[in-house]
């Protein structure tokens, strides 16, 4: 016998990984868990409890609480206690703290990997390789943030008490990735762990205690998603941060609506994987063994839609069929095994029925000859060809190890089926051409691209979805503005102003603003404004108008009063209007300055306009200069809000850009008619957004006077669209309208949870004020970085170097 021919025979032993260190771990806490509050073990309130089973065998591991409202608020408020001292800490201080967790995760690596494998069922080689180094990793990466925190985030404050809701695919690892940057920033959390798997967060919160971390500042909640809900509704949370499905993140974006709590959500996915015929075959075949059956394929962004040109279509699905027969599921703890137990019955049951479906309607299955264990949770990994891009296979999230094949001929194609879904979280790109998978990256519409790779993640780098996939970053820079908000937030409108001016010694600026209020002698002007809508003024479709009032009640004019449809008008134009993202930065610099200049030579004219319906003139001059300084603030700001290069420690550059939400809603402010409408409205066009914007209800002549601004200064037609008329009424459908990516509204706060609570539809981003007034004269209230973020959406493409 040959060497080759031994090697074809050789079966694999088992290799089995000790679960006995786990077990004693478990024993010796009688196998039964409290909730961590406030630096002690509390039992439930309501003293149930429930089971947290083995996958792979179906037996029970542990007894886990079951959190009630009252554990919940026991929990909220011990993080309340805990907040002042731990933000009163400077930075460095926290840095000890989170790096003495890094270092005792360290420590008990094996323990952690071992009591994830079992609770979850994940291949012991992934718990071990992958998911407790990140878990490090990400402590050690976001102590270094907690150092830098006074020089990088200047103006920045700890959003406060945050809750935390997690999923139980990566139950470390999104533990980390939700608590690092919390407590980096300056906050103190409560963190809920899925109720599959639990026990790797109760050891953690013995870490905590082991490193010292002061009393409350990490508290952890276990239960369902009745225990979910109670953190999500808790009045005295700032922020909720959760990762899970996209129907539970829409429940929690109309929970926290209005509420003032922060939001970020890591919703599902179904990911495209791209393979150009020019891919590396033998890659690309290990690849999509990464990208679907990594996990047992329960991964938010797996690679579940393999989108493959016609030219190597075939030839890939054969190599996938051999590679799939030789992959080996079973034991999680066995290190030979490729593929561990689905995480519960439940899920089991749901991959088997969307396969079945996936039959029914008609796609061919295909799995390898062998069979799964009989015992326990286990699915072989299967592949699905002739697949319709409609068909529920090829749109619904399966979360297991399933994955299908569809096929597409030219690059403009395989964009269209990559987007053809309403999730946007990553995407795969395989192809040895850096052009063109250059050229492609950018197109498709997911908050991270992987180029000749899959499923990489780091500390250093940013993740989180486009659309459907919600919204917000973890990891990177872009990770820690989910943690934290402008320090004049805490002072109110004035405070900062004050406290700037103040240090120089003189009074502060509101108060020798306002002018007389007299306002001059002006005949009214006799004319009705239209509408703006792509690049042209139109009527209203009501046939109605609404009258300006002036100071001293004088009617001033007539504004169109735009309803649904024109709204309806205006986001088509906005869309069509989608090349402006394309062009050069450099000329969307150009068009903002133009308008500058195109503002200031009808200052005179704007200034009075301003001055007849505020009634004060010396603050319609000072007005418009401060516009006109603020189209050239973001006339700068175009080309130059730079993406960034994340050092994360493997062989390529990950590259964070900056890319446009693409149609922005604006519901502009009352106060400052002309500079409230500029500030809303340019930082998102500067970034390359098409805009729908509801003017000032109350003095909307400023932005009507602006059509001539806009015409003059090679804006192309529909990246301004402006419909004048009841601004909450609009706003409505703005927020409703599922073409609309981002709605920003300032306003009230009754309109702010409207806002909020309507955009769960097709889940945008939203950005609102609570009633809560800025000082647009003032750079830190009116302009700067803080709209720039809003504005913009940051995509991570991972491309790999080397031979
Ligand atoms: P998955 O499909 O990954 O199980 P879920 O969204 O159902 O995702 O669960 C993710 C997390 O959200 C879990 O910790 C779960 O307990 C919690 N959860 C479920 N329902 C709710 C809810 N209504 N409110 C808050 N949290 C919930």
């Amino acid at each position: 016998m040959s060497i080759a021919e031994i090697f074809e025979t050789m079966e694999y032993g088992p290799a089995p990984e000790s679960a006995s260190p786990a077990l004693r771990w478990l024993e010796e806490r009688g196998r039964t868990f409290g909730h961590l509050i406030g630096g002690e073990w509390r039992d439930p309130s309501g003293g149930e409890y429930f089971d947290s089973t083995n996958p792979a065998t179906n037996k029970p591991l542990a007894r886990i609480a079951q959190g009630t409202p009252a554990d919940v608020d026991a929990a909220v408020r011990a993080a309340r206690e805990a907040l002042p001292a731990w933000q009163a800490l400077d930075g460095h201080a926290r840095a000890r703290y989170l790096y003495a967790i890094a270092r005792h995760v360290q420590r008990h690596a094996r323990l952690f990997a071992v009591l994830e494998s079992l609770d979850n069922g994940k291949p012991i080689r992934e718990s071990r390789d992958i998911d407790i180094p990140l878990v490090a990793r990400h402590f050690y990466h976001h102590a270094g943030w907690a150092q830098l925190m006074d020089t990088e985030l200047p103006g920045q404050v700890g959003v406060g008490v945050i809750g935390q809701i997690i999923p139980w695919n990566f139950p470390m690892l999104m533990l980390a990735w939700k608590i690092a940057p919390a407590l980096a920033m300056g906050n103190t959390v409560v963190l809920k762990p899925a109720e599959f798997t639990s026990l790797t967060a109760l050891l953690f919160a013995e870490v905590c205690r082991d490193a010292g971390l002061p009393p409350g500042v990490v508290n952890i909640i276990t239960g369902d998603g009745r225990t979910g809900a109670a953190l999500v509704e808790h009045p005295d949370v700032d922020k909720i941060a959760f990762t899970g499905s996209t129907d539970v993140g829409r429940i929690i974006r109309v929970a926290t609506a209005g509420t003032g709590k922060k939001l970020s959500l890591e919703l599902g996915g179904k990911s495209p994987f791209i393979v150009f015929d020019d891919a590396d075959l033998e890659s690309v075949v290990e690849g999509v063994v990464d990208a679907i059956w990594f996990n047992q394929g329960q991964v938010c962004c797996a690679g579940s839609r393999i989108l493959a040109q016609e030219g190597i279509a075939d030839r890939l699905v054969a190599r996938l069929r051999e590679r799939m027969e030789t992959l080996r599921v079973g034991d999680p703890l066995d290190k030979g095994v490729d593929i561990g137990a689905i995480v519960a019955p439940v899920q089991l049951q749901k991959i088997t029925e969307l396969v079945n479906q996936g039959r029914d309607e008609g796609a061919t299955m295909w799995q390898p000859s062998w069979s799964c264990p009989a015992e326990g949770c286990f699915y072989p990994p299967t592949l699905f060809t002739d697949v319709s891009p409609s068909s529920t296979i090829a749109q619904v999230e399966i979360f297991g190890p399933v994955v299908v094949l569809m096929t597409f001929r030219t690059p403009a194609e395989a964009v269209a089926l990559a987007n053809n879904t309403a999730f946007g979280l990553a995407a795969s790109v395989w192809t040895e051409s850096i052009n063109l998978a250059l050229d492609v990256a950018p197109k498709v519409l997911a908050g991270t691209v992987w180029v000749n790779s899959t499923n990489l993640f780091d500390a250093a780098s940013g993740f989180g979805g486009y659309r459907e996939s919600g919204f917000g970053r973890e990891g990177g820079k872009e990770g820690l503005w989910e943690y934290v908000k402008p320090r004049w937030e805490l002072e109110g409108k004035n405070g900062a102003a004050a406290r700037r001016e103040e240090k120089r010694g003189k009074p502060a600026r509101a108060e020798k603003a306002r002018g007389n209020g007299a306002g001059p002698v002006l005949p009214p002007i006799d004319r009705t404004a239209k509408l703006y809508i792509g690049g042209k003024q139109a009527r209203p479709d009501s046939g109605y108008s609404m009258p300006v009032m002036g100071a001293g009640e004088r009617v001033l004019g007539d504004v169109g009063l735009g309803n649904r449809k024109d709204v309806r008008n205006a986001v088509e134009a906005a869309h069509k209007a989608r090349g402006w993202a394309k062009g050069t930065a450099h000329n969307r610099a150009q068009v903002i300055y133009y308008m500058a200049e195109n503002l200031a030579a009808r200052a005179d004219e704007f200034a009075r306009r301003i001055a007849q319906m505020t009634g004060d003139e010396a603050g319609a001059e000072r007005e418009v200069e401060a516009s006109i300084r603020r189209l050239y603030t973001y006339g700068a700001w175009a080309d130059k809000y730079d993406g960034q290069v994340h050092a994360t420690p493997l062989r390529n550059v990950t590259i964070a850009m900056n890319e446009p939400i693409g149609v922005v809603g604006v519901a502009c402010p009352d106060t400052a008619p002309l500079l409230g409408f500029i500030s809303a409205v340019i930082p998102a066009v500067a970034m390359g957004n098409a805009v729908v914007v509801v003017p000032s209800e109350r003095w909307p002549l400023a932005a009507t006077d602006f059509y001539q601004v806009l015409d003059t200064s090679d804006v192309p037609g529909g990246v301004v669209n402006i419909v004048t008329g009841k601004r909450d009424e609009l706003a409505e459908t703005l927020a409703s309208h599922d073409d609309v990516d981002a709605v920003w509204y300032f306003g009230s706060a009754e309109g702010s949870t409207m806002v909020e609570r309507l955009s769960a539809g097709n889940m945008k981003r939203t950005w609102v004020s609570y009633g809560r007034e800025r000082d647009w004269y003032d750079a830190e209230q009116g302009e700067g970085r803080e709209f720039l973020r809003q504005a913009t959406q940051v995509k991570n493409i991972w491309v790999p170097y080397g031979e």
